[in-house]
């Protein structure tokens, strides 16, 4: 069955910035909870936020209800660890049937994948994204601080039976790690038909970052050249897109660079982020953000909830001036944000 659309007094049409830039993709995060503790994420030591402080599915139906006249149309559940929230495939099943929404991903760490693909795709998820920075079970120890990896081969295997396709790996870019990773990881994704894509580690997380500690798109990709051969931009690549898509010209499929660092793709960002307890953010490196819960929990005043969206894309900042002296951490770690 599908719901109607809410009545927003004619607040509709696309949410645009003060850059010119249009927002039609979402991420909500479902938990602040996670079964690792990669070390670029989230410290050892965590006090979630208690399970009251959570949107509901209700609620976060509810949200995008909202947005979807507004030009949302796709959507990313994340956290945390999505699939440690309990049921998720319901939540799917229940954003699929709002109006204007045609896309729908989770990244997941995988751990609990193998127990959920198939709920998720009878759910009708579209997209799937797995995080595996390494294959090697020490160093996956090293950046999570837990066991695991063998957990998270058998959810990317399930996933893969069930019919996800295609299946995308992140894995995060740092030096003194991933120079010895990405090789395996991308001959891995080769040979499993997997789409591998690096992202540049950022400063979002309890540890400290440098500038130093990254290991740059243009460095993987030389590494990539060299073991597999000529590469070149995928046809299709999509230059709004933030990851730089690329081809193995010997057929070996595709892969992805996230050059968050060394290449901003804040120009073409259009995203907005949901927090589990309910605040919106209009980038990830946010400093302000906005408590939407009242607007949801304490009476449904859509119209409020639709000028609260608006305004907040409205004030976006120009991007996320990581590599200027102006630069200033945000207080909450990827963990409690939703990457
Ligand atoms: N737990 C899920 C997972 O790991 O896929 C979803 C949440 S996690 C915060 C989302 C993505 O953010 C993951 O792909 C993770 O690798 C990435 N991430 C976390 N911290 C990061 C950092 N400091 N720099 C770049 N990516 C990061
Ligand atoms: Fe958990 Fe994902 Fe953060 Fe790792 S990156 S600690 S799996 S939320």
């Amino acid at each position: 069955m599908r719901l109607p659309i809410p009545n927003l007094n004619s607040n509709t049409g696309p949410l645009v910035d003060g850059y010119g830039r249009i927002h039609n993709n979402l991420r909500v995060s479902v938990t602040d909870r996670c079964n690792l503790r990669c070390t670029y994420c989230m410290p050892e030591e965590v006090v979630f936020r208690d399970r009251s402080e959570l949107l509901s599915f209700e609620e976060i139906t509810h949200f995008v209800r909202v947005a979807a006249p507004l030009g949302i149309d796709k959507v990313r559940l994340t956290g945390g660890e999505p699939l440690m929230r309990r049921d998720l495939a319901k939540l799917v099943v229940m954003l699929k049937e709002i109006p204007g929404i045609r896309d729908i991903g989770v990244t997941t760490n995988g751990i609990l994948l193998a127990d959920q693909a198939q709920a998720l795709h009878d759910a009708g998820l579209e997209r799937l994204n797995v995080s595996l920075d390494t294959l090697d079970p020490g160093r996956f120890r090293e950046l999570t601080r837990r066991d695991g990896l063998d957990k998270v081969l058998a959810g990317l295997a399930e996933a893969k039976r069930v019919g996800f396709e295609p299946i995308k790996i992140n894995a995060v870019s740092i030096r003194g790690v991933t120079e010895r990773d990405a090789v395996p990881l991308a001959g891995f994704a080769r040979e499993n038909n997997y789409e591998m894509r690096f992202i540049e580690y950022m400063p979002i997380g309890a540890d400290s970052w440098e500038r130093d500690k990254v290991f740059f798109a243009h460095e993987i990709l030389a590494l990539l050249e060299e073991e597999f051969g000529p590469i070149s931009p995928a046809p299709d690549y999509d230059p709004r897109s933030p990851a730089m898509d690329f081809v193995y010209a010997d057929g070996g499929g595709r892969f992805g660079l996230i050059a968050s660092i060394s290449r901003p793709f804040c120009r073409s960002c259009n995203r907005i982020r949901l927090t589990a307890d309910g605040k919106l953010r209009h980038c990830l490196f946010a400093l302000d953000e906005v408590d939407v819960k009242p607007l949801l929990r304490d009476g449904h005043d859509d119209i409020a909830l639709a000028a609260s969206i608006r305004a907040n894309v409205a004030s976006k900042w120009e991007g996320h001036e990581i590599n200027t002296s102006r630069f200033v951490k945000p207080e909450r770690t990827m963990h409690a944000i939703g990457g």
